[in-house]
């Protein structure tokens, strides 16, 4: 039986699997050479009368945590919300590590320190508090070179290199930073630094695009009532923050 050509014939095999459709003039072709015939109903479709052996559908990649430890630095509790909680979707065993030697005043560090303290322990989340407050370290470290970029490069290497070093001390497979969910903060800087202590450490530094979850972050920091800081944390970023000061 000849039908009428259409531009598009769904295509069945033998035991009804649909395949990929083809044209009318494909179709007919597949019907004349006894390979198929027209099935019956409104849509256009022929029945080939062969079984065609489908590739098995595509395996979902594993998730990229799976079974490993992951040391997450955490900058304060609201930017830990989101980080920490994708990224145990990701499989990982997350533990977060403090080390902020860059917050100042001491009383502000401790009050972000605490916010931090608050989620961890509404989420079980491990963790590990270098014991030191570095600030006299970090104001020397920065001394002349206090303009935004420079400081904040040091400032991202201090942080990540102390990260690094816990997670290879404590046999970490891999390390992060909440530092790349804030729009605030140098991407791609950090993630060069992160790689680089990463290769010194020999443990792996975990990029991901965290900024996805910028929005989350806050809505998960009012869910939790965090403590919400108003400045970056250094001296210099709280007097530019209250002077409207340009950064650079
Ligand atoms: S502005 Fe923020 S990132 Fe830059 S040095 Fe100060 S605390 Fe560190």
């Amino acid at each position: 039986m000849d039908q009428p050509l259409a531009d598009k014939v769904r295509v069945l095999d033998a035991a009804g699997r649909r395949l990929s459709p083809c044209t009318g003039e494909r179709a007919q072709g597949l019907v004349d050479d006894g390979k198929a015939e027209w099935a019956d109903g409104e849509i256009p479709t022929i029945r080939l009368r062969r079984e065609i052996e489908l590739p098995p559908p595509p395996v979902p990649p594993e998730p990229p945590g799976k079974g490993r430890r992951l040391l997450l630095h955490a900058c304060c509790g609201p930017c830990t919300t989101y980080p920490a909680l994708h990224l145990r979707q990701q499989e990982f065993a997350v533990s977060a590590f403090w080390y902020n030697p860059n917050i100042h005043p001491f009383a502000e560090h401790e009050r972000r320190r605490e916010a931090l303290r608050q989620f961890a322990g509404a989420i079980d989340l491990p963790l590990i508090e270098w014991p030191d407050y570095e600030m006299v370290e970090f104001l020397r470290a920065v001394a002349g070179r206090e303009a935004h970029g420079q400081r904040c490069r040091i400032c991202y290497r201090m942080r990540l290199e102390r990260t690094a070093q816990a997670a290879q001390e404590r046999g970490f497979a891999a390390f992060t930073t909440t530092l790349l969910i804030s729009p605030y903060q140098d991407e791609d800087l950090i993630r060069a630094i992160g790689e680089e202590a990463g290769r010194t450490s020999g443990v792996e530094f975990y990029y991901e695009r965290l900024r996805r979850g910028w929005s989350e972050r806050g809505r998960l920091a009012k869910v939790h009532e965090l403590y919400r800081q108003d400045y970056c944390g250094c001296i210099y970023s709280e007097w530019e923050s209250r002077r409207g000061l340009p950064k650079d």
